[in-house]
């Protein structure tokens, strides 16, 4: 198995490093990328973990990214974790941290008190992202379900929704490549873009050095997948493929149990151990 997509407690996952470990050996995972959302700290201690295991652990991570006026994520692979990249998760992080406190201030004059200590409680950091927020409003009664605390004031356009300064698109796969990595777009079908849309972003993502795309993102029926996997072939994109794992309760595909990738397209992984 091979999950090239995952998060721990160092950004909205719920597990530590050791216990994705475990989890990777339990599910017989032989390749893995932590992707935490703008931040690779979680690498010092997999590490440690990883050391005296079979598993091949490829250094990943999740990027917030601005196209336009869209918001994505882009995944980063194989990376170098160089002064690169130091000073780029420390802006994603400014931002982030920013972001957190605004979304605190603006579920407050809605009555949630002290949203952003209660995010970063449940974060177990200062970087609190959305899926924290969700929680705090399910914890308060806000909403019944963490897909509506989105729905109703996270989303874009909702009155908890904060735009704001993420790194873009085309500084964002220059800092991947200076660092030895390769660009991939993550689950490209949850932005909502149109289907013009989306293939002006994978041709301009191309046109940019970007390497692929994530054909295989957590919970995915096949004609999605399938779609995805054209795209790849038509754009002459790399596949990639993850469980998107955040916790047993936030995800309904467990660590490396993503389904497998539609045979027509290239995995990202087929030329690694060259590298
Ligand atoms: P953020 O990175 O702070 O913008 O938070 C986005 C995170 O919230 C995603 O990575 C998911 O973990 C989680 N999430 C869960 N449901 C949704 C949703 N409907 N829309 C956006 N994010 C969601
Ligand atoms: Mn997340
Ligand atoms: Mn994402
Ligand atoms: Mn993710």
């Amino acid at each position: 198995m091979i999950d090239l997509h995952c998060h721990s407690i160092f950004s909205d996952g719920a597990l530590t490093p050791e216990e994705l470990v475990k989890r990777a050996l339990q599910y017989q995972v032989k390749i893995l990328s932590l992707t935490d959302h703008d931040t690779y700290e979680g690498y010092d201690s997999l590490k440690k973990y990883i050391k005296n295991t079979d598993i091949t652990l490829i250094h990943g991570i999740e990027l917030s990214v601005l196209w336009r006026k869209h918001e994505l994520h882009i995944l980063g692979y194989q990376l170098l974790f160089d002064e690169n990249l130091v000073e780029l998760v420390s802006l994603q992080n400014e931002s982030r941290v920013l972001r957190a406190k605004t979304i605190g201030a603006r579920l407050e004059s809605i009555g949630v008190m002290d949203a952003y200590e209660k995010a970063c409680l449940i974060a177990g950091h200062k970087r609190a992202s959305r899926l924290h927020f969700a929680k705090v409003l399910l914890a308060e009664g806000k909403v019944g379900d963490l897909q509506s605390a989105f729905r109703r004031f996270l989303g874009r356009g909702k009155i908890a929704y904060v735009s704001s300064p993420w790194i873009n698109l085309t500084d964002v796969v220059s800092k991947i490549k200076q660092s030895g990595g390769q660009a991939v777009i993550a689950h490209p079908l949850k932005y909502g873009l149109t289907r013009t849309k989306l293939h002006e972003l994978i041709k301009d993502f191309k046109e940019l050095g970007g390497a692929g795309i994530e054909v295989v993102s957590g919970e995915m029926s096949i004609a999605p997948a399938n779609e995805l996997a054209a795209l790849c072939v038509k754009f002459d994109m790399l596949a990639s493929s993850g469980s998107d794992f955040h916790s047993d309760k936030d995800s309904r595909v467990k660590l490396g149990c993503q389904m497998s990738l539609p045979a027509n397209c290239t995995p990202i992984w087929h030329n690694w151990a060259q590298r």
